[in-house]
């Protein structure tokens, strides 16, 4: 809990709390469990934690009852969806889970991550991969299914070595594996989000490899589309990239926010709260809700 001075400190002092505003769990492709992961985080110093399941907040029910929790929790999602014919993740921030709208959003979006399912393992099938669904099914348990479940598998059965291989070979865009992006569009993401009374903010916008201008159009249309912040800070990416992303925030008149983007421990350029501070320009998202 903050104190009264702290909170009449300026706003420099909020940019430089410890926030993690990007995590996973086993409710999609995070290894830990809900309260194992927020455990983490306090061990981590971590004062304030977003869970950012992709297309899921079934973290949340999980934590009902979980009490003497001393990380401020900020309910999330992150949305998978399609900006021209590109894949781009929208986080929502403080995002109301019990929202009317946000659930349809998110049965629709469990949809299209099994019909995709499907596609993959036909794809992977016709490499020569036996019991490509279940198997991964298996894996993914109760999960937003997605396709970390599937590299789990490839490396289980021995067929890459690890996740990138993964990736590179078969599960990447392009890649042999690849199945085509049917996500619904970037602009109603953010109009999801923004119906359940959360903050959209473009994830990890490096992660895209654009160029400038691509990436300048992008944040543009995010912006128009009423895209309230960015990912400023992601993971241990370079101070260059964070300068560059901070000026298109300033630009776009976008708050900014940081995640590590957490999946499992020992992901060493994604530990929980390692990010560093956000560029001093930078107005924090989490400004909008601190207390
Ligand atoms: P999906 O949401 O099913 O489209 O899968 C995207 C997820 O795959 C990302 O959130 C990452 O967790 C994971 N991913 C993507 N590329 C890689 C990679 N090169 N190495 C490891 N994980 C990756
Ligand atoms: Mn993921
Ligand atoms: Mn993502
Ligand atoms: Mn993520």
């Amino acid at each position: 809990m903050m104190t009264e001075n702290e909170r009449n400190l300026p706003d420099k002092n909020i940019s430089l709390m410890r926030v993690d505003l990007h995590t996973h769990t086993n409710a999609s492709d995070g290894n830990l469990l809900p309260g194992e992961l927020i455990f983490q985080a306090e061990q981590a110093g971590v004062e304030m934690l977003a869970i950012t399941d992709h297309d899921s907040v079934a973290a949340y029910s999980q934590l009902e009852t979980k009490k003497n929790i001393s990380v401020q929790l900020i309910k999330g999602i992150e949305i998978s969806s399609r900006w021209k014919k590109m894949g781009v993740h929208i986080v929502g921030l403080n995002v109301d889970i019990n929202n009317a709208g946000l659930k349809a959003a998110i049965k629709k979006q469990q949809k299209i991550r099994t019909t995709r399912a499907k596609l993959i393992a036909d794809k992977l099938q016709s490499q020569g991969f036996e019991n490509v669904l279940e198997g991964t099914y298996k894996i993914a348990g109760d999960a937003a299914i997605g396709r970390l479940h599937f590299a789990h598998y490839l490396i289980a059965i021995g067929a890459v070595k690890n996740y990138n291989a993964a990736f590179k070979k078969y599960l990447g865009d392009n890649k042999l594996g690849e199945a085509k992006n049917e996500w619904e569009t970037m602009s109603q993401a953010i109009q999801w989000i923004d119906g359940s009374g959360g903050k959209a903010v473009l994830a990890h916008p490096a992660k895209y490899k654009l160029t400038h201008a691509k990436m300048e159009q992008l944040i543009a249309d995010f912006a128009a589309a009423g895209g309230h912040a960015i990912e400023v800070v992601s993971g241990l990416q370079t101070q260059e990239i964070s300068q560059r992303l901070a000026k298109l925030a300033e630009q776009y008149h976008l708050l900014a926010s940081s995640g590590s983007d957490f999946h499992r421990p020992g992901q060493s350029w994604a530990a929980l709260g390692a990010q560093s501070e956000l560029p001093k320009t930078c107005r924090p998202v989490w400004e909008e809700w601190i207390q």
